[in-house]
């Protein structure tokens, strides 16, 4: 039986920021994935921002993470090779109801420490953002919001994770865990084996109450529920240039735009009950419905593509009239980090916004935890630095020349036309380590079917330039 220092379940954000920082520490590391790629579950559907810590209560754990992640997360991406773009967000409202919440988080943010947030006039708000609707009150800007794409940072942080030693297992699913009453530790049971850990992190994601319950008793489960997006293509970029958060005058959810790293404009997300990723139309209309108040001119014929996101939404458990458990009606608002085993088994149960955004801070955090529960020192090998993979599509045309004319044909040979993306780029993603093992994976790791006509073009020949990469013949 394989013995590790450390077994990470799940290999979304959380689980890959968790591997990362474990080895930073002398520990042996596993990160086990049941599906057959990384960053496929919650990590690979939201809105993609990199929030300030604006909003939420003082003093929690998931405020001070915030405006730490926030103001550090330029150098983050820095080091691990992430495109980030710092936009800056800009909430808006549109009557007295509003106007007193952007009140309520100047107030909010400034006792948190999130810098340079400051309120504009209607006419301070169109300066910035001229496409909105008529009609706007007060806007609260805030220079720290950003975004940063969730496949690029989930990956990096596992690749970086690998080259410093962490070994990642995809296709794993953990089915049980048993606690050694010998000597301690855990005993792991998969779909691909039976393994040893001295410590686990359990970074389940949706499932991470049941993988909780595998070794403790239940204390927290999750609810879930669903949200829908648009994208729209590239033609729309310039349209707004701030992550826009809209405060609606009656109760509900607002709107939200976003301007993508890669220059597309993300919309939403709803909230409605479910608990799959897909779309639903009266989600998908609601949007449509808050884009023609807010912002009537957002060209939606640019509309390439629909997404549904799940929210785990954390519950604390009581004892119901006939003694089973039954879920409290308020979910958890801080960050839900379950500890048992005497420290020994931590569990990130419904972490939902800004996890993206706190991820290197969660994942630091349980390393760390983990490291003292075991008394393991620092790794001085630990190189937190992860090269950035290079994308034709951003370099400058007279660079593109030089560029091909020393790497060869392939990176050159364009494979996605609405993208750019070359040759070279897809074998590159399938060859890193983790590599992309199917078309999606290769969409995810360059962008290659995420544009215009998303992949009728360019699907096969990244089809077959997988099986060439992986079996070595077409
Ligand atoms: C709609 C929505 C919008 C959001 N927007 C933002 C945002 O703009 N900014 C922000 O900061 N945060 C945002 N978040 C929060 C952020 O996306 C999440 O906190 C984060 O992605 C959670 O990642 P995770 O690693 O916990 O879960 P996941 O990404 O779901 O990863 C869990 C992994 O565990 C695997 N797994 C499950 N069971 C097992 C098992 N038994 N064995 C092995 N593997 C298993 C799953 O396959 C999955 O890959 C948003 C969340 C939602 C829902």
């Amino acid at each position: 039986m394989e013995h590790y220092d450390v077994i990470v379940i799940g290999g979304g954000l959380l689980g890959c920021f968790a591997a990362r920082g474990l080895r930073r520490y002398r520990l042996k590391v596993a990160l086990f994935e049941m599906r057959e790629d990384l960053c496929m579950g919650i990590s690979r559907a939201n809105t993609a921002i990199v929030y300030s810590g604006c909003d939420t209560k003082p003093g929690s754990l998931k405020t001070s993470m915030c405006v730490s992640a926030s103001q550090g997360f330029a150098r983050l991406c820095g080091e691990l090779g992430v495109r980030y773009s710092l936009c800056g967000s800009i909430m808006v409202s549109f009557g007295e109801r509003g106007d007193k919440v952007l009140r309520n988080k100047l107030e909010l943010g400034a006792e948190n420490g999130v810098r340079g947030m400051r309120l504009l006039d209607s006419e301070g708000v169109y300066a910035l953002e001229p496409n909105l609707a008529a009609g706007v009150h007060t806007g609260l800007y805030v220079p720290d919001t950003g975004t940063v794409m969730p496949w690029d940072l989930c990956l990096a942080a596992a690749e970086n994770a690998a080259n410093n030693g962490a070994q990642i297992l995809l296709n794993t699913e953990v089915t049980g865990i048993s606690s050694v009453s010998q000597g301690g530790g855990y005993e792991v049971s998969t779909s691909n084996g039976v393994f040893f850990a001295r410590g686990i992190i359990n970074a389940a994601g949706m499932a991470a109450d049941r993988v909780h319950e595998l070794a403790s008793d239940p204390v927290v489960r999750i609810v879930a529920s669903a949200g829908d997006y648009f994208v729209l293509d590239t033609k729309a970029a310039g349209h707004i240039r701030h992550v826009i958060f809209h405060e609606p005058e009656v109760k509900g959810k607002g709107l939200t735009l976003v301007p993508t790293v890669d220059g597309n404009i993300l919309i939403g997300p709803t909230e409605r009950p479910g608990d799959d990723f897909r779309t639903e139309h009266v989600g998908l209309d609601e949007l449509r419905e808050l884009v023609s108040r807010v912002m009537p001119t957002l060209p939606m014929e640019h509309i390439i593509r629909s997404f549904g996101a799940v929210r785990p939404n954390p519950h604390l458990l009581k004892r119901g009239e006939n003694g089973d458990f039954v879920t409290d009606d308020k979910s958890v608002s801080d960050f839900c980090v379950l500890e048992s085993g005497d420290g020994a088994f931590l569990s990130f149960v419904g972490v939902k916004t800004p996890g993206l955004t706190c991820a290197n801070e969660l994942g630091s955090y349980a390393a760390e935890k983990m490291a003292a529960c075991m008394g393991a020192g620092i790794n001085p090998e630990f190189d937190p630095l992860r090269a950035p993979t290079v994308r034709l599509s951003d370099l400058p045309f007279d660079v593109r020349e030089l560029f091909t004319q020393m790497n060869g044909p392939a990176s050159c040979r364009i494979v996605c036309r609405c993208r750019g993306v070359s040759e070279a780029e897809i074998v590159n993603a399938i060859t890193r380590v983790p590599g992309a093992t199917t078309v999606d994976g290769v969409k995810r790791r360059t962008g290659a079917g995420s544009g215009r006509c998303q992949g009728s073009f360019c699907s096969q020949r990244v089809g077959e330039i997988l099986r060439l990469e992986s079996y070595g013949a077409l």
